[in-house]
């Protein structure tokens, strides 16, 4: 069976907040109000936690974003 989506995670209490992946690819990652770190836009999240999500393989540029996190904390399976 083809894999239709990609499971995003951030490891958000790393992120240094320098906007790289909002950047890239703002469908999938935003700036939390709170603490300022990386999360997954709510249409996407799993179970709510802002440091997950499940993403339509179309979405391409999530991809881009984990290339583009200086510190690594976007994985993309
Ligand atoms: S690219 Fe990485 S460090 Fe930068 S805001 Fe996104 S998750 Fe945080």
């Amino acid at each position: 069976m083809v894999e239709q989506n990609f499971k995003v995670s951030i490891l958000r209490a790393n992120c240094i907040s320098c906007g790289n992946c909002w950047g890239t690819c703002p469908k999938v990652f935003e700036q939390n109000n709170e603490d300022y770190h990386s999360e997954i836009v709510k249409d996407y999240r799993v179970k709510d936690n802002p440091g997950e999500g499940i993403v339509p393989k179309k979405v391409t540029c999530v991809k881009d974003a984990e290339a583009n996190c200086p510190v690594q904390i976007i994985h993309v399976k």
